[in-house]
């Protein structure tokens, strides 16, 4: 069943007439962990944006979760994490991660049952009453990802949620990241401009090249999962990394 479906959309921002998307046609499966990939400034974080009804694309048409982009965001069909976790520095971890439950006033009771079994996934069940500035970037990072899975939604769209973490931080928080969607069986759209990242995480990898930013590739990573940190290091997966590396050559 297709969860996501882009059809032939288009980005001009006036503002500046840059064309920041042309032509791009994408299904996402449901249940599917799909990466965009590309240099800066090729439209990732534009058609992210589209699907997620932050932005209005200038040509072309989404669907998303069986309606359209405004619908899916108003029925909190999807959770988005950002680049920085953009947490509430007044907040504990807990009431960070209730947040989205106090605005859709759901009762005391069952915030605290959620956001006990977002802890746990997280693995910061000791960290429930510190605030974020006594956590580590990878940290606030889990945060946010639990505040945005709480919602309980199908949809999860991350943009570069690890780009500002270290390397150790950002592998870990990588296997981190395929255990809850093991476990949670969302779909996941995750904006990267690392191509082993891409490699590691993705069902399929949809690579773009810049101005425009066009879909100049998709390949399809069959690696075995689950997938072990140390299968990063097996030829297979080299061999998937060069041939993504490959796609991009002549762009
Ligand atoms: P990426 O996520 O791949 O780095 P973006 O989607 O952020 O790319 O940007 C694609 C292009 O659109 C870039 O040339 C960027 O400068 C331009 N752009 C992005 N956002 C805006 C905006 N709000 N107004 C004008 N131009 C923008």
């Amino acid at each position: 069943m297709v969860e996501i479906s882009v059809n032939d959309v288009g980005m001009v921002y006036s503002r500046n007439e840059t064309v920041a998307l042309e032509g791009v046609t994408l299904d996402v499966e449901k249940g599917e962990f799909i990466s965009l990939l590309g240099p800066s400034g090729c439209g990732k974080t534009t058609l992210l944006r589209i699907i997620a009804n932050l932005l209005e694309p200038t040509s072309g048409t989404v669907t998303v979760a069986g309606g359209t982009p405004e619908q899916a965001r108003k029925n909190r069909k999807y959770g988005i994490v950002f680049q920085r976790p953009v947490l509430q520095s007044w907040r504990t971890v807990r009431k960070n991660i209730e947040l989205p439950l106090e605005i859709m006033h759901v009762p005391p009771e069952e915030r605290r049952a959620r956001s006990d079994a977002m802890l746990k996934m997280i693995r910061l069940r000791n960290f429930v009453d510190a605030y974020p500035d006594e956590l580590s970037g990878g940290m606030q990072q889990r945060v946010g990802i639990a505040r945005a899975l709480v919602i309980e939604p199908e949809i999860l769209l991350m943009d570069e949620p690890f780009s500002a973490l270290d390397e150790f931080t950002r592998e870990r928080l990588q296997g981190d990241l395929l255990s809850i969607w093991q476990e949670s069986k969302k779909t996941i759209v995750f904006v990267t401009h690392n191509i082993a990242e891409a490699v590691y995480l993705s069902d399929r990898v949809c690579v773009f090249s810049p101005r425009p930013g066009r879909l100049s590739a998709v390949v399809d990573v069959k690696l075995p999962r689950p997938r072990p940190p140390e299968i990063r290091d097996t030829a297979e997966f080299v061999e998937y990394v060069a041939r993504v590396r490959g796609s991009f050559e002549g762009i």
